[in-house]
């Protein structure tokens, strides 16, 4: 067999699987139903076995050599590599990852004799300003993690037996190596970032904490995780309830077609006459973009409600969507994908970034005083988030290294030194950093946002402004068309001609 035969042979079975797949998962995400469960449970297993074939890889690995600078035999390479653990140790992992998945989706804590969904909690935390009954919903929202707590752990164990088994230290490392992302840069960068905003940061934290402290009424002292409006300090909490204000009259279908045509990406229609938009019982509460074919099929879901938040989360969504429509026509199979989350984050972050800028609300007959709040709140939510992301990649690196330790003392005294946040008194025996869905079920992936935030400054500064309607003309040929023809670094340099740097980040966000 020859190398071009090999090639379309494996890409074609793994259009197949994955097609069915994606399906299987859509169904799961929309529904919750336990039939979905299991056959979406059928087809993951399906898909990794046939990726666990050392055979296969074999043959991979003997066409690697005679054809080495093949990017598609690379991407294959990895992907393989990725799953090739004992199969004993993969099935464990799925079954595991799926019984995980089960529970978080359906899970709903009570509190006061009401089971709570994830957006109602978010809300009591938005708006409800009695300290007790926002330390009762905090630690409600906590309650997942002991419950799924032991089972992250065995899954840990298996992820880095698997790891072991292929001649790495750890799950945390193959992840990054099999992704092209090199451990001590990833760290480096991470703390230059650390130093370089910490002050900013610090200043920022002061000024919240001085308005939440009189809100509820508590001394600066008094105030702990629960003060905020979510329950990881991820997002700003000051001003939600003042800028869900400007989206009172907004239709968020047209405002997102007419931002999308305005850049110059005209068929995001298709995108969104696919998706699933609002809140449903036994809906997935987050939201994701699937490219389910690779091809035409691509879709959204949501659980879209009058807030800027989930505008912003619905433009986000369509610009990963609209990025998966730009593939070049003539890339085969294999390359259609963005060659790492970093790029695609990058286009969905920045198209949620515009919400908050006061070009995005030109001639839409908002209070200007409201827009002003929104773009200094952009400054803090972008400070505010890195934080969270450090706190983030620093705990998986050591729960991947250590899964043994006191977990929950590590996980508090990182959320300290990033976030400079306290726990609530008598948390020693809890499992909150197990409430939170992507340790368990998205790993080795948040640092992705970040870096993708330190690339959207560099496309922003590039384009000199993002709303423009030659964007989507740059971006298509630069960004989107190479799909994964070259790795991550690569495009990254394609588009703004530098390597993946922190600066321009720190000066939009912590220098202005
Ligand atoms: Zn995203």
């Amino acid at each position: 067999m020859d190398v071009e035969n090999f090639l379309s042979d494996v890409s074609d079975n793994l259009k197949k699987l994955s097609l069915d797949l994606n399906q299987a998962l859509w169904d799961l995400e929309t529904t919750g139903t336990k039939e979905a469960q299991q056959k979406q449970q059928e087809l993951d297993l399906a898909y990794k076995k046939y990726l666990n074939n050392p055979l296969t890889y074999t043959k991979l690995k003997k066409f690697q050599k005679e054809n080495s600078s093949s990017r598609e035999l690379n991407v294959l390479e990895r992907i393989f590599r990725a799953h090739l653990m004992p199969e004993e140790i993969l099935t464990k992992i799925s079954l595991k990852e799926s019984e995980i998945m089960h529970q978080y989706v359906s899970f709903r804590p009570i509190v006061d004799g009401r089971a709570l969904t994830e957006n109602e909690i978010r809300e009591v935390l938005t708006k409800e300003n009695d300290p007790v009954l926002r330390k009762k919903v905090w630690e409600a929202s906590k309650e997942i993690g002991a419950i799924l707590a032991p089972k992250i752990i065995e899954l840990v164990k298996l992820r880095n037996e698997g790891a072991k088994a292929m001649g790495f230290d750890n799950y945390f490392q193959m992840q990054l190596e099999l992704q092209e992302v090199d451990e001590n840069w990833l760290m480096d960068i991470f703390e230059r970032l650390y130093q370089a905003s910490d002050a900013a940061y610090t200043q920022i934290l002061q000024e919240i904490h001085e308005k939440l402290a009189k809100r509820f009424s508590v001394s600066g002292s008094e105030l702990g995780p629960w003060a905020y409006s979510e329950p990881f300090f991820q997002e700003d909490p000051l001003d939600t309830k003042e800028l869900d204000d400007l989206v009172r009259n907004v239709d968020f279908i047209a405002s997102a077609k007419d931002f999308f045509h305005s850049l110059g990406f005209f068929n995001v229609e298709e995108v969104i006459e696919k998706s699933d938009l609002y809140e449903r019982e036994g809906k997935n509460q987050h939201a994701f973009c699937i490219n389910i074919d690779r091809a035409k099929d691509i879709r959204t879901l949501n659980n879209l409600k009058p807030s800027l938040r989930w505008l912003e989360t619905l433009m986000h969504e369509l610009g990963h969507a609209v990025y998966e429509q730009g593939f070049h026509e003539e890339l085969s199979w294999t390359l259609r994908e963005p060659p790492h989350m970093i790029t695609t984050e990058a286009m969905a972050l920045i198209c949620g970034r515009q919400v908050y800028l006061p070009q995005f609300w030109e001639n839409k007959n908002v209070d200007p005083e409201l827009v002003q709040r929104a773009s200094r709140s952009l400054i803090r939510r972008q400070l505010i988030f890195s934080r969270w992301v450090m706190v983030m990649t620093a705990f998986e690196k050591s729960l991947y290294e250590k899964p043994d330790q006191n977990l929950n003392k590590l996980w508090w005294e990182l959320v300290e030194k990033y976030q400079h946040i306290k726990p609530n008194e008598n948390r020693e025996n809890n499992f909150d950093w197990a409430s939170k869905y992507h340790i368990g079920l998205a790993p080795v992936y948040y640092f992705s946002y970040l870096l993708g935030e330190m690339f959207a400054s560099s496309i922003e500064k590039k384009l000199n402004g993002f709303m423009s309607s030659k964007t989507a003309d740059y971006l298509n040929e630069h960004l989107f068309a190479p799909g994964n023809k070259y790795p991550w670094y690569d495009l990254v340099k394609n588009v703004v001609q530098t390597p993946l740097h922190e600066k321009h980040w720190i000066e939009e966000f912590v220098l202005s």
